[in-house]
């Protein structure tokens, strides 16, 4: 592990006009401090603002709710509200990681997840991500768990978040401070694509900070879940998972906004499915036609190519759960 100084910044503004191209911000420090003991992030400055930001849950006036980026991960999931009008971002934080990481881990940075590509994190492999220009070791590799959707030849890696997932469904809102001034980006605009410059994963400014992820009002009698597929049940991260917000209006889904995980090189907003289903009378054979929709640009690799199905499958069962009924959050 490499030397880097510590810096506690005690506002916002202070955390940016600290940051500079060789600093680093750090809240629970989940994701950072694992890399930086791999050598696989190196910043000669840490920057840490717990102190700087929110760890506010506050209810709008518009029925919405604004989650502060310092809100840690277990505190949203047991929150009241989120378990009463967001069901889906209750399940899939608890779907995610362990009872002592979701204690840490906040929810600004668990929009900046890295991915799990294990050749990503070896630090010796060819890796676009991780150096530019070097070649991408999972493509020929061992690729199982890698995406389906949004690759490239450059790069091919998962985004690993559950709760990216549900807020991709939820069409939060994200604010952003920065030395512009502040602004707010729609959830679908933050994380990019890999394309050709895998190494540039969202759509931060340097040194622009996440200061809140704001959740739009439900619409009355709208019901919503996430389901995680995975090879173990718990401390896993997802083969394929499903978010999914729907409203029924008579005999027919009014509305319903889905998002895929485990499958993606970003949280999968999947419009097409979305498509299919608004308007539609539910039934087996209509949830498998917005399944099969959702996965039509899917380019999967020998290894992965069990994922295709597999998200048809969860994606499927999200929507017959929600028709029967909501589903209860587990308990905590
Ligand atoms: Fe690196 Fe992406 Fe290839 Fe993994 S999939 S080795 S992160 S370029």
């Amino acid at each position: 592990m490499r030397a880097f100084s510590y810096h506690r910044a005690a506002t916002p503004a202070a955390a940016i006009a600290a940051a500079g191209s060789t600093t680093a911000y750090v809240a629970g420090g989940t994701t950072l401090i694992d890399l930086v003991k791999l050598d696989v992030l190196r910043p000669a400055r840490l920057i840490d603002v717990n102190g700087a930001g929110s760890a506010a849950i506050t209810a709008r006036a518009d029925g919405g709710l604004r989650v502060g980026a310092l809100v840690r991960n277990s505190d949203l999931a047991r929150h009241p509200l989120v378990r009463e009008k967001y069901p889906v971002l209750a399940e899939a934080i608890l779907s995610g990681a362990s009872p002592q990481l979701r204690n840490m881990a906040t929810t600004g940075g668990n929009l900046m997840q890295r991915t799990r590509c294990t050749y990503y994190r070896d630090g010796i492999s060819p890796c676009n991500k991780r150096e530019p220009g070097s070649g991408c070791a999972a493509w020929e590799g061992i690729h199982r768990s890698h995406a389906v959707l949004g690759g490239s030849e450059a790069c091919i890696a998962t985004h690993p978040s559950d709760m990216c997932v549900a807020l991709a469904a939820l069409a939060a809102t994200i604010s952003l401070q920065g030395r512009a001034g502040r602004r707010t980006l729609p959830f679908d605009a933050f994380h990019l694509l890999p394309g050709a410059t895998p190494e540039k994963e969202h759509a931060l400014l340097p040194g622009e900070l996440i200061t809140a992820v704001t959740l739009p009002a439900p619409a009355k009698g709208e019901r919503s879940w996430y389901l995680k597929l995975r090879d173990r049940e718990s401390y896993e991260f997802a083969l394929a998972s499903a978010a999914v917000v729907l409203r029924l209006q008579g005999r027919r889904i009014a509305s319903c906004r889905i998002a895929l995980g485990g499958v993606g090189t970003k949280p999968w907003r999947a419009h097409e499915a979305e498509a299919v289903l608004t308007g539609a009378v539910p039934a087996e054979a209509l949830f498998r036609h917005a399944a099969e929709a959702a996965l039509q640009s899917a380019r999967p690799r020998p290894g992965n190519a069990f994922k295709v199905e597999l998200a048809r499958r969860v994606l499927v069962r999200v929507l017959a759960l929600l028709v029967e009924g909501q589903p209860s959050v587990r308990q905590i």
